[in-house]
Order: structure tokens, then sequence, then C-alpha cells
């Protein structure tokens, strides 16, 4: 528990926090996708790959740029973290913080994922999602998250008082992207980074500000798809919380895998080019 405020609240206490919030970052000003030009070619796609993830594992794969890829659930209500690198660069990788600055708290139709600096740019452009619907819930949760990191031994060790847990998101995640690269695991665990966490359910508790996950609403037959605005490589784990209704880092929660796919299209969408990195010519003031 948080101790409470040891500070008299000023007199002008309820004025300050009447003060109407300010969108950090105006959509007006940020290039947004032609998300029309996307989904006019994606119905004319053939199947170039599909890998099934068991749970409490993960699996890569690669995304050539202007590939489709969907994440699908197949068996059961189940949940994702996902890692994406440049393919052909692999310091390039998934910025959660900056894309959730510039999206919100959770992605969805039209939305990008960008890379971190110095290149940031998308890397992909969300075309389809089949939970579009939920929305925000009155808890004020919603699905596909970029607030949660990634569930973690380490943090499972701090909380569980020298807990010892091999197959949280982190592991699974480190030990594929070490068995794909050819990494010792000590410096493939350097590359694993915060995730989108497809199909989780999460919002902040609106009293105390807390994290919390609630049951997945994604049943089999959903799925996300994004384009890809690069040539990518995929790390994905499906995660020991299945469907995050109760708790992860463990063996408890019932799990299911998770299919993944990537489509090339008969044809690119009408002006499309694979995103250029970032303009700033990074001199930094000298
Ligand atoms: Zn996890």
């Amino acid at each position: 528990m948080k101790p409470a405020p040891i500070t008299a609240a000023p007199l002008d206490a309820a004025a300050r926090k009447a003060i109407a919030p300010l969108v950090c970052y105006p959509v007006e000003t940020l290039p947004r996708p032609d998300l029309a030009r996307y989904r006019a070619v994606r119905d004319d796609v053939t199947l170039v790959e599909r890998l099934v993830i068991p749970p409490r594992e993960a699996g890569t794969w690669t995304v050539p740029a202007g590939h489709f890829c969907r994440i699908l659930c197949i068996e059961g209500p189940q949940v994702a973290d996902l890692n994406l690198f440049n393919l052909n660069n692999l310091e390039e990788r998934f910025y959660s913080g900056k894309t959730r600055a510039l999206n919100g708290t959770h992605v969805g139709l039209g939305d990008q994922l960008f890379s971190s600096f110095p290149h940031m740019r998308p890397m992909a452009t969300i075309t389809h999602d089949t939970l579009d619907w939920y929305g925000f819930d009155d808890f004020g949760g919603a699905v596909h998250d970029v607030i949660g990191t990634r569930c973690d031994p380490y943090t499972h060790n701090l909380l569980s008082h020298g807990g010892q847990y091999h197959h949280c998101c982190h592991s699974n995640l480190t030990r594929a992207f070490a068995a794909h690269t050819g990494k010792p695991l000590a410096e493939a665990e350097r590359y694993i980074h915060d995730v989108l966490n497809v199909f989780m359910c999460t919002g902040f508790t609106r009293d105390t500000g807390q994290y919390f996950m609630k049951a997945s609403p994604v049943r089999v037959g959903d799925y996300l798809e994004f384009f890809a605005e690069i040539d990518l490589l995929g790390c994905m784990s499906v995660c020991p919380g299945g469907d995050c209704s109760s708790e992860h880092s463990s063996d408890v929660a019932a799990c299911h895998p998770l299919a993944v796919e990537v489509w090339r299209p008969a044809a690119l969408p009408e002006g499309w080019a694979p995103a250029p990195e970032n303009g700033y010519d990074r001199s930094h003031g000298l």
C-alpha cells in the first residue's frame, strides 16, 4: 500500500486539479497512414508462412516489407507478448514507450508501431483487428496494450521472495531470439524489449492508477493483422498467463497455442514505399 499524503493541500488545490488536460502529442501533426490504401490490397493475398507457437514458449519469423502478418487465436483465449526487430539491423527494435505516447495506451486499427532511436519510424501498420469493437470497458480496460512491459523472472523473483520461474515471456523471448540468431543467451537477453501485449485486456485502476489485467475478450477466430513497413523479424511469446484472468509467471493458468501467418499481397498499396529512417540529423546541437 502507498502511504497516505503527509502534505496539506494548498488553498487552491481544487482549482489546480480542475485544469483540463492537453493531449501531449497532437494527432493532427502525426503523419497517419492512408488505411484505405492498405485495406484495398488485403483481399488478394497469398499465404507464404504459417507457424504455431505452443503455450509458455516463443517463436520467431520474418515478414518482408510490404507483406501482411496475422496473429491468430486458434484454440482458446490467450494473450501474447510481441517483439519486433528490423530484420537487417537488430539494433532497431520496437519502441513501446514512444508508440504509447503517440497512439495511446492501447493500439488498434490504423495505428503504427514505431522503432527505437535513432531510427524512429513506423515498423508496422495495424490493418485489421477483430477486437476493434471492444474499445474501452467500464473499468477503463482495453486490448492490445503497450503499457505492460512483459512478464519476467526478475519481477517474479522479487514479488515471490526468491521464486525461480523460467517460462515468463521475457525468458521465452530470450530463448527464441538466441536460437534464431545464434547469440549466447546472455547477449540475446539484451535485445529483448518492452512488448506489444497482443489480445491482453488491461488498464489502470481509476482510484490508484495501478496496472490491471482481466480476462481477454479474444475468442477462437480472432486475429490482429499488421502490414510490414520495413523487413521485420518477429519474436512472440505465448504468455504463461493464458487469457490473463488469474495469474502469470506460473504454470497455473490454462494456456493455448497461437498461430502466426505471413501473407503476400498481389499488389502493394498505392504510393507505398518502405518507411525511411527518421529525418533528424543527430547533431544534437553541436
Ligand atoms: Zn507474459
